[in-house]
């Protein structure tokens, strides 16, 4: 575990970890907007948390997820900042909306940015990652 219950969450709130994402990694709370699962999925590459990312990708997506290959591939980065960009739809009466952004990390030493506009669907009034759209 590489972030700590009294942290400032990875995801950018001014919030700890135990009061932001943390809850929702242990499954005792759930996303109740895309943003939040936005979020919540950065912060758990930051945190280490490949079953979480799993947990949260559509069923229709979840053919090409690896858990070994995702935490491999966590163990070798550092998750810097995030930042929202945009955002459409994705609150809690919505069942879809998209969350553009940009998530700044390291690997190999290298500082990256990944961009992504992506695309969030609620199913049974769970909202899930499904892929990114650009
Ligand atoms: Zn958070």
């Amino acid at each position: 575990m590489r972030v700590r219950a009294d942290d400032a969450c990875p995801c950018g709130r001014e919030r700890r970890y135990e009061q932001c994402c943390g809850p929702l990694h242990d499954g005792s709370r759930r996303a109740q907007t895309a943003e939040q699962l936005m979020r919540s999925r950065y912060s758990a590459f930051a945190a280490a948390r490949p079953d979480y990312l799993g947990r949260t990708l559509h069923p229709a997506s979840r053919a090409t997820f690896s858990l070994d290959a995702t935490r491999e591939w966590i163990e070798r980065t550092r998750w810097t900042c995030l930042s929202i960009i945009e955002r459409t739809g994705g609150g809690p009466l919505d069942m879809r909306g998209t969350v553009r952004f940009d998530a700044h990390y390291v690997e190999d030493s290298t500082f990256r940015t990944h961009h992504e506009n992506s695309l969030f669907e609620k199913r049974h009034n769970i909202w899930y990652y499904v892929r990114p759209l650009d």
